[in-house]
């Protein structure tokens, strides 16, 4: 979501003449897009301002720099105190309005917008300024609803809001015409989306609105992340397996393996429940991949909760896992939770639960050596061309000339360090 919000701001600056540099020394402008998830991530960016405003102050007085994003929004002028030299602080609700704050920012003193406003649909055409020519995000809703209680991002995104189906439609085309092939759509939560389409003249679910993107000429492949447990549902599932061009993986974040720790969370789903998703997911959409987030030392996880967790993992076999240690987050519920399962222990935690990942992962690539797979291919990186399969593995290519962008059949050869090797077989022309 970050990475589709900061292209959307590039955009924008682009459209409005300015011009992107890789020198960051060189550059009359400095905006960092926040997340505000983890600690660690709100560290990254205080050093990073650090660096910048040491280099404005000595070097560069008539530099700008900005904050935008989650943090903005979550520290708003308190930044301003931190950091005496920064020049603008932009939250979630206003990066649609960056050219305008920039040019305000020129004229008076600082900048600080945080307010709260209905911020209505992305500027369109929305994304000239993408870092893979192939692969393209489309933010379909914005904020959450389901205040689990370790998570930050209801407070600095809001209240969950869809956009329209037609809107979504009218830049997944233009980013057709530019030649995309793969679009994921994002949410939070994307099982709730709802939007009021006026073609239809009524409200389109998130099956119904894969349907409709479906439809659209030029686009081959169709992802979608983050998918709640607590209301993936059978119509959506059944929608994956028959829309061709819907890919056949699902994110699907379980957090913890203890239903003491899921109550804790507020996640609204026990561990059985989530099993026997899985189960229906694997029985109607054979070979589909799934993956997962997990946090580990959340409060009060003792070392039976965690085994908990262990064990799922060895009973589900997650394709991948994103695994966390909890980090306290300010507003939240869990903040007010003491912080019971010390550093070391999170690491050993993190550390086994990775392990075990890693062998579950190399074990489920092991089955795709002597296959034929289709790879979507997104990019040349030295000699070699790169891209993903439908259950979104990773693959090395070796031949082919101008592969860019084409869906192509791939002979795996081998599996090492978790991305397959293949050769391919053939280019076929393609008529989705
Ligand atoms: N909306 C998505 C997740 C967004 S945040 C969902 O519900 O799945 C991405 C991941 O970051 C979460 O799934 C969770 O595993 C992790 N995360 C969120 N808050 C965290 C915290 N306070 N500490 C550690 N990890 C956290
Ligand atoms: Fe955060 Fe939960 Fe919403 Fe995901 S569903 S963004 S984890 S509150």
């Amino acid at each position: 979501m970050n990475k589709y919000d900061s292209e959307t701001v590039a955009s924008q600056l682009v459209k409005a003449g300015y011009q992107l540099i890789d020198d960051w020394k060189k550059a009359d402008l400095l905006l960092v897009n926040t997340c505000s998830v983890r600690q660690h991530a709100e560290d990254r960016v205080y050093s990073r301002l650090g660096v910048w405003l040491k280099f404005k102050r000595e070097k560069k007085p008539h530099l700008l720099i900005g904050v935008m994003g989650c943090m903005a929004q979550k520290e708003g002028g308190n930044l301003f105190k931190r950091f005496p030299d920064l020049d603008m602080v932009i939250g979630t609700y206003h990066l649609y309005q960056i050219v305008e704050l920039i040019k305000e920012k020129t004229k008076e003193g600082k900048v600080l917008k945080t307010e709260e406003i209905e911020e209505g649909e992305p500027p369109f055409p929305c994304i000239e300024v993408r870092e893979n020519p192939v692969s393209a995000f489309v933010s379909i809703m914005r904020g959450c609803n389901n205040f689990c209680s370790y998570c930050i991002v209801p407070y600095v995104r809001g209240r969950e809001r869809s956009r329209s189906p037609e809107s979504i439609e009218e830049e997944i085309e233009y980013l057709a015409e530019k030649g995309v092939k793969e679009i994921t759509l994002l949410g939070q939560n994307v099982n709730s989306y709802r939007g009021f389409s006026s073609l239809h003249n009524k409200y389109l679910d998130f099956p119904d609105l894969l349907e409709e993107v479906n439809k659209i000429k030029g686009i081959l492949r169709i992802r979608f992340t983050t998918s709640h447990p607590k209301d993936l549902s059978l119509k959506l599932i059944k929608k994956i397996k028959e829309l061709k061009k819907v890919c056949e993986h699902i994110h699907l974040p379980i957090q913890s393996g203890s239903d003491k720790i899921l109550k804790l969370m507020n996640r609204g789903y026990r561990v059985k429940d989530y099993l026997s998703l899985v189960e229906k997911i694997r029985e109607n959409i054979p070979g589909v991949s799934i993956t997962t987030d997990i946090i580990v030392g959340f409060p009060y996880e003792e070392e039976e909760d965690f085994l908990k967790t262990l064990k799922v993992m060895e009973e589900v076999k997650f394709d991948a896992a994103y695994i966390f240690k909890y980090s306290p987050r300010p507003l939240t519920r869990a903040y007010s939770f003491p912080d019971t399962v010390s550093k070391e222990e999170k690491e050993r935690r993190l550390h086994l639960l990775l392990t075990l990942q890693k062998e579950i992962s190399t074990r489920i690539n092991e089955k795709f050596v002597g296959k034929s797979v289709e790879v979507l291919v997104e990019k040349k990186e030295s000699q070699n061309w790169f891209g993903k399969t439908k259950e979104h593995k990773s693959v090395i290519l070796k031949g082919g000339d101008n592969l860019l962008g084409k869906l192509v059949k791939v002979k795996i050869f081998s599996n090492r360090k978790g991305i397959l090797e293949g050769e391919v077989e053939k280019i076929p022309t393609l008529s989705l």
